[in-house]
């Protein structure tokens, strides 16, 4: 259920901490170079007092990115803030952007040594005159320089750390060396963002304005070449929606202490954090009725920042509240776990750690329990050392009653399961309604594969990588329609019918992917109603494949549909692989209930169940085999 999360109290241990305004260049739509967050935020830089102040008051922060307004590498005491941070187990970022046009030899060591987990690169061209058009006074040779000292001392160290990207942000005098900035990132050993251009946002002048739209569009994977284009396409901002889960997730902070809420506003404070304390700031009244404006449940109100946001005013009009689901799943690491991390086990070796560890702590617990309660039956025992992990799903069915209930909402998610399996790391199910007209979310791609089967309504599935034999960007899901996406591609829906639609979907990853290949699975979408043609009228228990072959989490994503005929069943088995079915039409009868049309059942792996049809007419439905 979708709850209000303005009132949530707020404990980050995640935060954004600039460490500097100051910035050498003159990047024509930033801000600082107009010198807009100069005269708000000040110029200046994080200081090492100040910095050690903050880690040793908020022991929970554990993640910290260091990047926003200012250009990071001016911040004298960024060696100091390394080491410290390393000593202390909190992990640094440089994720939001640095020019890279100054790195001392020391600093580049220190990145490395002091393990700063990822740096993102602005280089907007591929060449000293692509790229100073818009990186005013700076130098692309230098940059690329840089980007090789740290890449000497990741040898030296032999250590991944810092990951880098290459943020080249599209402009028309750059569209032309975008391939050649993607094979310099390549050969330097980083990985390539082609970011749209964000000076409206500031009601800046739009800078150099791409030309080669098709071009743009094809390599940001979006389809469009302006955040103009990408709203009437989505009906989303671009990136900036996201920027206010930050009130909730990971809120910013000037290098002063005054606590700004989001990247994006300078223009207003909420208190600083170096007097008033972070928890006492964050869920001060000031940030609770910020939440509570971008939840849709308090007015705007003079001295609040948002108030006067152009992302404000344009949820506010499109209605597109900041959710619960939004700003949940966000844990972060503590300090223990990255010290792990960093100086003893390395990320692979913690994972593990932290895996056995749970198991143990669930055993302690049901050992005690079952001590208290003096219960020490075999039954119990077992259960109590069986090597099961609590997250472990079991048999399980949910009846439901279709169309569903938008509860007034316009995107309304009902969780039916999540957990994991043998052979799954992570597997949900959730039903959802969503209104005439509406997307849950602009496209956005993830590791998990998914399936999406519409049960009512109709919804146009906006894909910006497909162009098929449905056209390009756009297809059109039916009731008894489902797609596969595969991990990585690009996806939203929007409904298209006058009723709501009504969809269902799961959603996995494993712990151990295949690489890509050719032979994986890919987009595609099914009609059941066709296979399950092939069986209709017979007696007894009928299946026909719809498809089948490995992805890139599992080694094998079977769907077939199925018919079975009144009185016929299929005795009380185990299956090596988990197993999803949706009823169609008719009714089964399994884990001792009967189960009609839009019934969800689930069969984990090994776990025992029969199947009949006790009704009158033929059981239609169709079954995905998660095997791996
Ligand atoms: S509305 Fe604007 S100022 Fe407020 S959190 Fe969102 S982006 Fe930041």
């Amino acid at each position: 259920m979708i709850s209000t999360p303005q009132e949530q109290i707020i404990n980050p241990r995640f935060v954004r901490l600039d460490a500097s305004t100051i910035c050498q260049l003159k990047c024509p739509s930033c801000p600082t170079a107009t010198g807009a967050t100069g005269k708000k935020l000040g110029v200046g830089y994080l200081k090492f007092e100040d910095f050690k102040k903050f880690i040793r008051h908020n022991p929970q922060v554990a993640h910290i990115e260091l990047s926003n307004w200012g250009e990071v590498f001016l911040n004298k005491d960024l060696k100091k803030i390394l080491a410290y941070a390393y000593r202390h187990n909190v992990c640094l970022y440089i994720a939001n952007g640095t020019n890279l046009n100054y790195l001392p030899d020391d600093v580049a060591e220190a990145l490395v040594k002091y393990k700063l987990r990822r740096m993102m690169c602005s280089i907007d061209g591929a060449s000293q005159e692509t790229y100073v058009q818009y990186r005013i006074k700076g130098n692309f040779d230098q940059v690329v320089e840089n980007i090789k000292k740290i890449n000497r001392w990741k040898a030296k160290y032999k250590s991944p750390y810092p990951q880098l990207k290459w943020q080249l942000v599209a402009f028309g005098h750059n569209e032309h060396e975008i391939y050649k900035a993607k094979e310099m990132a390549h050969s330097l050993g980083m990985s390539f963002f082609l970011k749209l251009s964000w000076a409206d946002l500031y009601g800046l002048p739009d800078f150099s304005p791409v030309k080669n739209r098709e071009l743009v569009g094809k390599e940001t994977g979006l389809g469009v070449a302006s955040r103009k284009d990408y709203l009437s396409k989505y009906g989303n901002d671009y990136v900036e929606h996201t920027c206010c889960w930050d009130l909730w997730i990971a809120p910013q902070i000037n290098y002063d202490g005054r606590m700004l809420g989001c990247p994006i506003n300078y223009w207003g404070d909420y208190g600083n954090v170096l007097e008033g304390g972070l928890s006492k700031i964050v869920n001060g009244e000031k940030m609770r009725y910020a939440r509570g404006m971008l939840t849709g449940k308090r007015e705007a109100k003079e001295g609040i920042p948002c108030t006067t946001c152009t992302v404000y005013q344009r949820i506010k009009k499109e209605q597109t509240w900041v959710t619960d689901q939004d700003v949940r799943n966000t844990y972060h690491s503590g300090r223990r776990y990255i010290m792990f991390e960093n100086k003893i086990l390395g990320e692979e070796g913690t994972k593990r750690l932290a895996d056995f560890i749970s198991g143990g702590r669930r055993i302690f617990w049901q050992a005690r329990t079952a001590i208290k309660q003096r219960r020490f039956d075999l039954r119990r025992l077992t259960e109590i050392f069986s090597p099961e992990d609590p997250r472990a799903l079991p048999n399980q069915g949910y009846p439901l009653s279709i169309p569903l209930s938008s509860e007034e909402e316009k995107w309304k998610p009902y969780f039916l399961f999540h957990g994991l399996t043998k052979g799954v790391e992570d597997l949900s199910c959730h039903v959802s309604v969503l209104v005439p007209g509406h997307s849950p979310h602009p496209p956005h791609a993830h590791k998990e594969e998914e399936i999406l089967m519409m049960l009512s309504g109709e919804a146009d599935l906006l894909l910006p990588l497909y162009n098929g034999p449905e056209g390009q960007g756009r297809i059109r899901l039916k009731p008894g329609e489902f797609v596969f996406y595969p991990s990585g591609y690009l996806h939203t829906l929007q409904t298209a019918s006058e009723s709501p639609a009504n969809y269902l979907m799961f959603r996995w990853h494993a712990r151990n992917s295949e690489p890509d290949t050719h032979g994986q699975l890919a987009f595609g979408k099914h009609k059941i109603y066709d296979s399950l043609s092939t069986n209709e009228g017979k007696q007894g228990f009928h299946t026909a494949t719809l498809f089948e072959g490995p992805t890139k989490w599992l080694s094998r994503l079977q769907c077939h549909s199925s018919v079975l005929s009144p009185g016929a069943s299929y005795a009380a088995h185990t299956d090596p692989y988990d197993v999803a079915i949706i009823v169609l039409e008719g009714e089964v009868e399994t884990l001792k209930r009967r189960f009609g049309p839009h019934s969800v059942i689930f069969h984990p792996a090994g776990k025992r169940h029969g199947f009949s049809n006790p009704g009158k007419i033929a059981a239609k439905y169709v079954v995905f085999e998660f095997q791996n």
